[in-house]
């Protein structure tokens, strides 16, 4: 069933973010981040201070135990202000934490998993390759077992934190090609490792982490770096797939949400302050309409998150709702954000102005962790409509 009213604990939750986000992320630190392309090392400690990070570890690793809505809920006030803060938090929380915690074998969660609730561990994702995006599965890179060690050799792209990260989380085959989805495998690959070598790739947003190339040329890898231990070679498939994976999309959503309830926050102020002709902007019926759309719009993504965290939280199948609420979310707030863009004229397109990073912020979210097309695909093929 439907929550209507957020748990107190959330309600708290959110007020500690509030005022953590007003001292130590100011609009003023969050532009820079952006226009530095920098990651706020700082900032992130302290969210490790605050227990921030403990929201995805179970208790006897150190957490305060998985709790989805309060994941996302970090996530999302997290992202109304900076992606740099945001996108990081993921990869410590999310990318390491859920990960840890779902597919690990009990040594790897018993070494790292406090690790990501006290100092913040960070995972990169080693997926995506030049010639691999949606077609996971197809991935190039090769892990070729010489005793207890794996010879890692390839290329990724698109590798966000690369450059900063404890581990990249880097999907290899280590079987035969005809062996599809039975021939993989996730390592824990140090970005430090002889043999790695990396390069900033330039993107219009998504600023703070950065994205990266990472070669791998001949990299040494212990065995019991496979995720799941020896047991986990060939099982990457299943690993990456899991039930991690319904979470990830809401990550995505979550990022979504955040960054189109600033924008409306900054339009709807913004119409209050512009005077033309003579009176504010919100006074003019056209302006009236978009805000209160976009208002509408908001709701409905909210909405659509905290269900799908819910179902989550509840342990109940939600890899339909967390696709709908990838697609929906994503794709709206896209639609929101332009719209608030429009609301400011031409200050919501120079710099100086938050509205044009929320715009280069949002573009890529449709496209990131299964596009909209793909959230299509497995909502119609998961709700069984014949092909
Ligand atoms: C800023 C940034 C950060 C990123 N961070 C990471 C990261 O940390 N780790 C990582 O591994 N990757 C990362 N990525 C890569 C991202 O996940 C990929 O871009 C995404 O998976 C899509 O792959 P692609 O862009 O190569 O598109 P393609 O797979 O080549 O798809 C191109 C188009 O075809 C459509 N399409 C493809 N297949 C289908 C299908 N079967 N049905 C319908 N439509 C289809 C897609 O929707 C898209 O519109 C990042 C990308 C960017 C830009």
């Amino acid at each position: 069933m439907l929550q209507f009213q957020e748990p107190e604990h959330i309600g708290m939750l959110r007020e500690v973010l509030k005022r953590f986000i007003a001292k130590e992320m100011t609009r003023e630190k969050a532009r820079q981040w952006d226009q530095d392309n920098h990651f706020p090392r700082e900032v992130h400690d302290q969210l490790v201070e605050l227990g921030m990070m403990g929201l995805t570890v179970p208790e006897e690793y150190g957490g305060s135990g998985r709790d989805i809505t309060g994941t996302v809920v970090v996530i999302e006030e997290l992202c109304s202000r900076s992606l740099s803060v945001g996108g990081a938090y993921i990869q410590s929380a999310c990318y390491a934490g859920l990960n840890l915690a779902e597919v690990a074998s009990e040594q790897q969660k018993r070494e790292l998993l406090p690790r990501v609730a006290n100092a913040g561990l960070i995972f990169a994702y080693g997926i995506s390759e030049p010639d691999v995006g949606a077609d996971v599965a197809s991935v190039r890179t090769t892990g070729t077992r010489q005793g207890d060690m794996i010879v890692v050799r390839g290329a990724k792209r698109f590798c966000s934190g690369a450059a900063l990260c404890d581990y990249i989380y880097t999907l290899v085959r280590t079987g035969p090609v005809e062996d599809r989805y039975r021939n993989l495998s996730l390592l824990l690959i140090p970005p430090n490792s002889p043999g790695v070598q990396m390069k900033a790739q330039e993107t219009m947003g998504l600023k703070g982490v950065g994205t990266y190339d990472v070669q791998f040329d001949d990299v040494v890898v212990p065995v019991e770096r496979v995720v799941g231990g020896e047991a986990g070679l060939n099982e990457g498939w299943k690993k990456l797939v899991g039930p991690g994976l319904d979470i990830e999309k809401l990550e995505i959503a979550a990022m979504a949400l955040g960054i189109a309830r600033a924008a409306v926050e900054d339009a709807w102020d913004y119409s209050k302050d512009r005077v033309q002709f003579g009176k504010p902007i919100c006074t003019i019926q056209s302006i009236r309409h978009l805000l209160a759309e976009v208002k509408t719009k908001l709701e409905a993504c909210r909405l659509m998150t905290y269900h799908a965290a819910w179902l989550l939280d509840q342990q109940l199948p939600a890899s339909v709702e967390t696709s709908m609420a990838k697609l929906f979310v994503c794709d709206t707030a896209r639609d929101i954000v332009i719209t608030c863009q429009q609301v400011m004229g031409a200050y919501g397109y120079v710099r100086g102005f938050d509205m044009e990073r929320y715009v280069r912020d949002i573009l890529i979210l449709p496209i990131l962790g299964g596009s909209s097309a793909i959230q299509k695909n497995n909502i119609a093929n998961r709700l069984n409509l014949p092909r």
